[in-house]
């Protein structure tokens, strides 16, 4: 049996029938990628498929002892000085790391390591360090005196790229350490992209694309992940372009040092680092067993996204420097360091057609139906592509090979189309002319992204709508989910949300499954949902463009379904947090007599339809932004955040430079907090968050 094939490497050899050919083919294509990778800062495939082609050289290599050559990218350290910068000889090499893809191989390395120590007589009292693998670009950092000389790509390890004059544009990095610097001090450490200037950087490039499609010009791709965003921000001709990018560093491994004698172990390096005035990751541990080491790298499968960056493994390297001498190096590796790498969050699959949905509004959204594939964390088979403009941008095909991206809880996102792989003569997709629903056309209006199904019959269209007026973040029906409507949409009683009140439930107690308990629980919840305030059921009408935030604005600034209806448009557009958008929306689906009909309907049920009562509290926290993370003692996390608005102030999800303060309770989440302390935003207990409502100041 051969080694395992990775996955879509779909052509060259079968390592079985001629295992050399296999192997110069797969020499190639990593050769292939890593240029693409390391020099163009643009990978054709996610790493996750690069590191299956490397796992597979290695395999065979293994397997065939007489193919392995020197030159072979299993056996060098992978990446090439590119010709744009100068080269820089690196004094000392710079390495790269074993992998251990799994928690199998993470104690089959802790096993191999003790077992070495022993034969090498160092078994006792061997520390390790654990420090998160940040996603970024390795750099060689020269200080002479204290002064920044010189900052060098890693390259082949020996010949890196000099971006000194790059570097000194970056804000993250000290141009000038403090403390008590040596004569000369090689820092190595890792440039990387935070993800909130990824997302600056992401909005920017969409920025720039509307109005480079505004002047008929082609618009770029956006930035597909911080990684690759942070490596091509760094390596511009332009370094004020480097400068604007937001790029950040963590130094993690002494160099060359002169002038004083090298701390004996790596954390002492690092404690160096940091007194140097060197950024130095805060979670970094020193463990004292491999026991402690895996349940380090455990935490982080789980808690990866609680940070404003991105990591793709986590590093464990042997603390005391003499063991690490001991134990050496491969050509390519320390044998003293392995990075455990965290399951993959980019994949490729097959794209295998494009479907359009129709949702509530009549909104038609495409959408990827793919072959099944795990990643971050779950089984991805579908992912939406937005609109027609993302699917043209995007260049998808049916057909395709197309690289997904699942980070956490994220919603899975199609990056884009593998080209490499791309079979001959794929044709472009086209968004169809017809709903799929109705096959009535679909339109899109001038000035949307989106197309729309318009009919009002439309079956799909009314049940989405029907499955979100009776939703928890509307009306809240228990009982009436998506199949129940389905169900007595089919039956002919349901057309519209109106019916929801005229159910015919003698009708319904003759179905399979409807019991008397069933249908007493469902008349139970109808009725309840009468009463549910007037926000919750404008948000429910299905008012294109009005969300929950709209719906609560119209409600608290006009009292009333009925004013609301009799609004003019310039009324509407008024209300704070209405803009000219959603005000034309809502004016429109008023003048409407379908939707006036249903009003008078819906109020003939008993539907509440009054606003909420004006509040009597204090509004101590007009133009205040509390931010509140972590779980309260005398609150629930909708409770402060109503007692927060109750009292005139915002409470967004996330710290900016805008928030007036964060209120933190138990196992509040790590980003808010870090975000919070690097901003000076006030920390607040719950005690000091009661003092804050009452009076609006925020306690020294
Ligand atoms: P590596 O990324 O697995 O490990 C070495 C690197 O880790 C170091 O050079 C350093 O940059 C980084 N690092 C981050 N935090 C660190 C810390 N705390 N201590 C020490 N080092 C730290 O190995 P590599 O040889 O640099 O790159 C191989 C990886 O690059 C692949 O596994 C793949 O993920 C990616 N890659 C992808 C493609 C592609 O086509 N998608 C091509 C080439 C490489």
């Amino acid at each position: 049996m051969s080694p395992s094939r990775a996955t879509g490497a779909n052509a060259g050899p079968d390592p079985d029938l001629d295992p050399a050919g296999r192997v110069d083919w797969l020499r190639d294509q990593v050769r292939g990628h890593d240029r693409a990778y390391y020099e163009l800062d643009a990978p054709v495939i996610p790493d996750a498929d690069y590191d299956q082609l490397v796992r597979e050289l290695l395999a065979l290599e293994h397997a065939h002892p007489d193919l392995l050559t020197p030159d072979s990218p299993t056996q060098r350290v992978s990446g090439a000085a590119s010709a744009q910068f100068a080269p820089v000889q690196h004094r000392i090499r710079m390495m790269s790391l074993d992998n251990a893809m799994d928690s199998g191989e993470l104690r089959a390395w802790g096993d191999r390591t003790a077992r070495r120590l022993d034969e090498l007589g160092l078994s006792e009292a061997v520390d390790y360090v654990c420090e998160l693998k940040i996603d970024g670009l390795a750099m060689s950092l020269r200080y002479e005196h204290g002064r920044l000389v010189r900052a060098a790509t890693r390259g082949d390890g020996r010949t890196g790229e000099d971006v000194t004059a790059n570097v000194h544009q970056i804000s993250g990095v000290p141009q000038v350490l403090s403390g008590d610097p040596p004569e000369v001090i090689e820092v190595r450490g890792e440039i990387y992209l935070p993800l909130d200037a990824f997302a600056r950087l992401r909005a920017q490039t969409e920025a720039d694309n509307a109005v480079a499609e505004a002047a008929g010009r082609r618009p770029k791709p956006l930035p597909a992940n911080p990684r690759n965003a942070g490596a091509g921000s760094l390596r511009q001709k332009d370094p004020t372009v480097t400068g604007s990018r937001g790029l950040a560093l963590w130094a993690y491994q002494l160099g060359e040092v002169v002038g004083i004698g090298a701390p004996p172990t790596h954390s002492g390096a690092l404690d160096l680092l940091g007194s140097l005035g060197l950024p130095v990751n805060p979670e970094t541990r020193s463990c004292a067993t491999l026991e402690e080491v895996y349940a380090f790298c455990a935490h982080w499968v789980e808690h990866r996204h609680e940070l404003p960056y991105e990591i793709d493994g986590v590093v464990v390297k042997v603390d005391d420097l003499a063991v690490q001498a001991a134990l050496g190096a491969t050509s390519k590796a320390p044998r003293w360091a392995i990075a455990f790498k965290l399951p993959p969050e980019e994949r490729s699959t097959q794209l295998l057609e494009i479907q359009v949905s129709i949702g509530r509004t009549g909104k038609a959204t495409p959408f990827a139906v793919m072959e099944p594939v795990f990643v971050g964390g779950s089984t991805v088979s579908m992912a939406t592509l937005h609109n027609s403009d993302q699917v043209r941008l995007k260049d998808v095909r049916p057909g395709d090979t197309v690289v997904v991206r699942k980070a956490g809880d994220v919603i899975p996102e199609v990056v884009g189309p593998v080209l490499d792989l791309r079979p001959d003569g794929l044709r472009e997709w086209e968004f169809p002319t017809l709903c799929p629903s109705c096959s009535q056309p679909l339109v899109r209006p001038p000035g949307e992204a989106q197309h729309f199904c318009v009919n009002p019959e439309c079956p799909q269209k009314r049940w989405a709508a029907i499955c979100h007026f009776a939703s928890r973040g509307a009306m809240d029906i228990e009982g009436l989910g998506d199949q129940q409507v389905q169900l007595f949409m089919d039956l002919g009683l349901i057309v519209d949300v109106a019916d929801i009140y005229s159910l015919d439930y003698e009708r319904i107690g003759e179905l399979r499954g409807y019991g008397e308990k069933t249908i007493d629980n469902l008349r139970r919840a109808v009725d309840a949902s009468r009463s549910r305030p007037l926000a919750r059921l404008l948000f429910g009408l299905n008012i294109t463009h009005l969300g929950q935030a709209g719906a609560e604005a119209l409600a608290g600034a006009l009292g009333s379904l009925a004013a609301i209806c009799g609004a003019s448009l310039d009324d509407l557009a008024a209300v704070d947090g209405i803009g000219p958008v959603i005000a034309e929306s809502v004016h429109a689906w008023c003048a409407d007599p379908v939707n006036s009909d249903l009003v008078d309907r819906l109020v003939a049920a008993g539907i509440n339809t009054l606003g909420p009562e004006r509040s009597v509290l204090p509004q101590t926290l007009v133009g205040s932004t509390v931010v509140v993370t972590g779980t309260l003692n005398g609150f629930s996390r909708e409770g402060a955040v109503e007692a927060i608005k109750a009292r005139g102030g915002k409470s967004p999800g996330s710290v900016s430079k805008r928030t007036t303060a964060l209120v933190v309770g138990a196992e509040p989440g790590a980003s808010k907090l870090a975000k919070a302390t690097e901003l000076g935003v006030p920390v607040l207990d719950e005690v000091a968050f009661e003092w804050l409502l009452s009076t609006g100041e925020v306690p020294t």
